[in-house]
């Protein structure tokens, strides 16, 4: 099965105004330039959603959010509801590692933010991964087939081949450490193998990216393994000839 790859930019907490407009039409001129086998998502801050809506109009460059609240509407003061998002965008990131540990999101949590994106038509892009002692102490596929199953198991197969799964181990987010490219590829091969169990007709279609100081110089080998279809990209996303360099290598990579 060929999967297109694809890179998605995940900007966190970080840009201007003005510098997300320009790094929006970096992206844009990326696809634009020299048609590649590729798709490219960027996730903004929600206030710079619409900008960079504006900017990305007629371009193939998708929108994505990075988070959403589980409700669908009323008294929740600065919470942004999966509603609000489906005009602009494509994805929304649920679990992400700063959400899941920063603002103590449970499985319960995350399944219900999934849910609420499915149910407004935009794909789930569905962040799974260990934290550094959970690694050393042997229990990495058991904390991603709990974080897979509390968001999947259940829900019709029809939604979960709506879902991208990011494969992100915690500590390598933001660290400058990634997973080797054997690590990231056993999880991800473990990934697909819960994938068939639960949506038998889709796994083999579905994408499974890697996060976690994926950069122009390893993406390809980071994508290398036969179930990695990509990448979730921070710190190297707010760069904007850094993120275009790395979706290149990505497309040039071959890796399918
Ligand atoms: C992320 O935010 O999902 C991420 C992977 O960040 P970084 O690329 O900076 O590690």
């Amino acid at each position: 099965m060929s999967r297109t790859p694809l890179a998605v930019a995940n900007w966190k907490m970080n840009t201007d105004l003005e510098s997300s407009r320009t790094l929006a039409q970096a992206a844009r001129d990326t696809l634009a330039d020299d048609p590649v086998d590729l798709e490219v998502a960027i996730c903004p801050p929600f206030p710079w959603i619409v900008p960079v809506a504006e900017v990305l109009d007629g371009s193939p460059v998708e929108l994505g959010a990075q988070d959403c609240s589980p409700e669908r509407d009323g008294a929740f003061t600065g919470d942004v509801s999966a509603a609000m998002l489906a005009p602009w965008c494509r994805y929304v990131l649920v679990g992400h590692s700063e959400r899941r540990h920063g603002h103590g999101e449970t499985d319960a949590v995350v399944r219900r933010k999934l849910e609420a994106t499915l149910a407004e038509g935009m794909q789930p892009i569905l962040c799974v991964g260990e934290l550094e002692a959970e690694r050393t102490s042997g229990q990495t596929a058991q904390v991603v087939e709990r974080q897979i199953l509390a968001a999947l198991d259940g829900l019709p197969e029809s939604g979960i081949a709506r879902c991208v799964i990011a494969y992100e181990p915690v500590w390598a987010i933001g660290s400058g450490r990634t997973a080797t490219a054997a690590d990231a590829q056993e999880v991800a091969a473990h990934v697909r193998a819960l994938l068939t169990a639960l949506a038998p007709l889709h796994a083999d279609a579905m994408r499974i990216l890697y996060g976690g100081s994926v950069k122009a110089a390893n993406v390809a080998e980071l994508t290398a393994g036969g179930d990695v279809d990509g990448a979730l990209v921070g710190s190297a996303s707010l760069d904007g000839a850094g993120f275009r360099a790395l979706c290149l290598a990505l497309a040039a990579s071959g890796n399918r």
